[in-house]
């Protein structure tokens, strides 16, 4: 293997720290605790995983946590009358309804329900145009996560040629956004995306967001390229051998063949212990960000 390994579980707890940290001079100095209010709808297993983790983080940096979990089969009425009331708390700056909400509910009605100073997910469609705008607002955890490890690795990305694979509005598009602000010259691929393997070949920063398990080879990179892998996929892993109930275990893995990349490009993040733990640490940044806001006080850096 030849990539310098990004160690975004590493990053995270030193961006976790700062948040705490400021966390501490707005409770002693303002006596002001920032306050995250996440809310589940139904009893998605993965998203029970992402919410419990969010709440303990939350807390462990010194924030209130506010966790709302709702029947599978709330109706769009309450739901949209818990953000109102979520809106007009001065205790919560942050509000992220877990997604995906189950099928009778009208995801976008949700998001864009909640308070755009408060939207920490930042996929209010507010948000959404300051972003591509260039003007201040609050930035998808996701994508933010990713490029702050791409600046702290390369400094300034300008001039860098980018290809994101994917274009969902939560991770593709904004993290192509980002990368525009940065200066790079920005391709996004996705399913129709023709010789996606050349495509992704000439860039120097590849961010592989798809959703497939190990989709991207290491002939598909670029020699000495950065490959960032947002993928979170489960697969079955025969060589762990089975459960108590007979089933299967199972591993996580990335949208990123990471053996044959590694050995290819010149820095890779690995999943698990990659994107995944920035996005957490993004999320508790931008409560802090959103509470400061809020209060009209500076901003963490
Ligand atoms: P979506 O399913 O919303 O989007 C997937 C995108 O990949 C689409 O734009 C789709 O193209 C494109 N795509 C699918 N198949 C191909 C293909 N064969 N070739 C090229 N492009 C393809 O996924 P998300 O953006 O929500 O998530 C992507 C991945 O990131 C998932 O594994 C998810 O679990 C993970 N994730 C990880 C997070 C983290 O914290 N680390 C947070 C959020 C997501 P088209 O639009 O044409 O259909």
């Amino acid at each position: 293997m030849t990539a310098t390994i990004i160690d975004g579980k590493a990053f995270a707890a030193t961006v976790r720290k700062k948040v705490a940290s400021h966390v501490a001079t707005l409770k002693q100095g303002h006596g002001i605790t920032p306050g995250l209010a996440v809310v589940l709808v139904g009893e998605d297993p993965a998203s029970q995983v992402y919410v419990r983790s969010k709440g303990k983080m939350t807390v462990e940096v010194g924030m209130n946590s506010y966790e709302h979990r709702l029947d599978a089969d709330t109706s769009e009425a309450d739901l949209l009358a818990l953000i109102e009331r979520l809106n007009a708390d001065t205790d919560v700056h942050g509000i992220l309804v877990q997604l995906p909400l189950p099928g009778h509910l009208n995801e976008d009605l949700v998001i864009n329900a909640i308070d755009p100073a408060k939207d920490v997910d930042g996929f209010h469609i507010s948000n959404v145009g300051l972003l591509g705008t260039g003007q201040k607002s609050m930035v998808p955890c996701t994508p933010l996560g990713c490029l702050m490890m791409l600046r702290d690795h390369h400094g300034s990305l300008s001039g860098m040629d980018a290809v994101v694979i994917g274009r969902s509005n939560i991770v593709g598009k904004p993290m192509a956004q980002l990368l525009l602000g940065d200066s790079c010259t920005v391709t996004i691929a996705h399913s129709r995306t023709k010789d996606l393997p050349g495509v992704a070949r000439r860039a120097d920063i590849v961010i592989a967001a798809v959703g497939r398990p190990e989709m991207v080879p290491g002939d598909w990179i670029k020699p000495g390229a950065t490959v960032i892998d947002v993928g979170i996929n489960r697969i079955e892993a025969p060589e762990r051998g089975t459960n108590e109930d007979g089933s299967v275990k199972t591993r996580l893995v990335g949208d990123v063949a990471f053996d044959s990349c590694a050995e290819v490009a010149g820095a890779i993040t690995p999943v698990p212990g990659g994107v995944g733990p920035m996005t957490i640490a993004c999320l508790l940044a931008n409560t802090v960000t959103a509470c400061c806001r809020a209060h009209d006080l500076p901003e963490p850096e």
